[in-house]
């Protein structure tokens, strides 16, 4: 198959574009490299079943729908994603997630494309349901510092419903939990990259209010697999399925086993909670598991320790180019 993946040179873009093209796909990439590094795909470039384009897919005029990028699936991953980077540039991540999401639907129907769309647990807000099914349907704040990013994922999840309603597009929706592994920017301001980032060089780890907001962490490899079933899955046209990890824990448990596995004493700078920080959350993934016979594999401290590994080789790395 010839797959288009926007935001390929992003966290979650660049490991589903390695995983294609180890299925043996053609793959092109899209990026405008806003919150994405081109280091991502240093194991993508050396292959010729591998194209890059540096673009924005939400750009006024971007004709996502050239003959020259024909594709059978485009998978529309191009969005900031980190609270930290959205609040930084929330009209792109509006753009992204309105008229990227736009563009990919427009594509997508005029090649006969199949279209999946990675919305996010952010549509839920800070939910009153718990843990979340797909049927909730959330409690957003749609003027508050993360509307960017969850009203215009709700936006994205609306139009590609349309678009399957009216058109008969072929399309299907992920709501991705909090996801991490290797390629995580060190700086992208989100808990795990953080907490690692301070305990390696031996600070505090910031703790955001008590710590016992709650969050459900999927390895990334596992998220991959999930997108992957759901795109080829002929069940899942005009539907939305949870990927995640249901194992919950809370922040400050985080903070105290990523301390214990970098063998340093736990030590915690206090800092308030950010506005409408939403205070539990976990993945109901009934749905995933029936219909893709998908659930997560990888434990948190197999994840965490190739994680740190990853973080490591990259201080490493940077440390001496310096
Ligand atoms: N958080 C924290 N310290 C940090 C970064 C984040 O306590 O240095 C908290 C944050 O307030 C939230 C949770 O960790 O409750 C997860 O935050 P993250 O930004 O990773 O993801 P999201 O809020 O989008 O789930």
């Amino acid at each position: 198959m010839r797959i288009i993946v926007t935001g390929a040179a992003g966290f979650v873009g660049s490991h589903l574009v390695d995983r294609y093209l180890a299925d043996g796909h053609i793959v092109v990439g899209i990026d405008n490299l806003l919150t994405g590094d081109p280091r991502n795909l240093e194991a993508a470039r050396p292959s010729s079943d591998f194209s890059f384009l540096v673009a924005d897919v939400a750009a006024e005029g971007f004709d996502l729908g050239a003959a020259a990028l024909r594709a059978d699936l485009i998978v529309h991953c191009a969005s900031p994603a980190s609270p930290v980077d959205y609040a930084k540039a929330p009209l792109e991540t509006m753009a992204a997630n309105s008229l990227g999401t736009w563009h990919c639907a427009q594509a997508a129907s005029a090649w006969s494309a199949r279209l999946l769309y990675a919305s996010t647990s952010e549509v839920y807000g800070d939910p009153l349901e718990h843990p979340q099914p797909e049927s909730y349907w959330g409690n957003v704040n749609p003027i508050g510092p993360r509307a960017c990013y969850d009203e215009s994922k709700r936006f994205g999840e609306a139009l590609v419903t349309s678009y399957v309603r009216s058109l008969e597009l072929d399309a299907r929706i992920v709501r991705i939990f909090n996801t991490y592994g290797p390629r995580m920017r060190a700086d992208d301001g989100r808990v795990i990259p953080n907490f690692i980032g301070q305990a390696l060089a031996g600070n505090a780890l910031t703790i955001y209010g008590d710590g016992s907001q709650t969050r459900s962490f999927c390895y990334v490899s596992d998220l991959v697999d999930g997108i992957v079933r759901c795109a080829a899955s002929d069940k899942t046209r005009g539907v939305v399925v949870n990927l995640g990890n249901p194992q919950e824990l809370t922040i400050g448990q985080l903070a105290a086993k990523i301390s214990e596995m970098l063998g340093v004493p736990l030590a915690i700078e206090r800092s308030p909670m950010p506005a409408d920080d939403p205070g539990r959350r976990r993945p109901d993934i009934s749905r995933a598991r029936e219909l893709l016979g998908w659930e997560p594999r990888v434990s948190l401290d197999e994840g965490l320790r190739a994680t740190i590994e990853d973080f490591r080789t990259r201080a490493t790395r940077a440390g001496s180019r310096a």
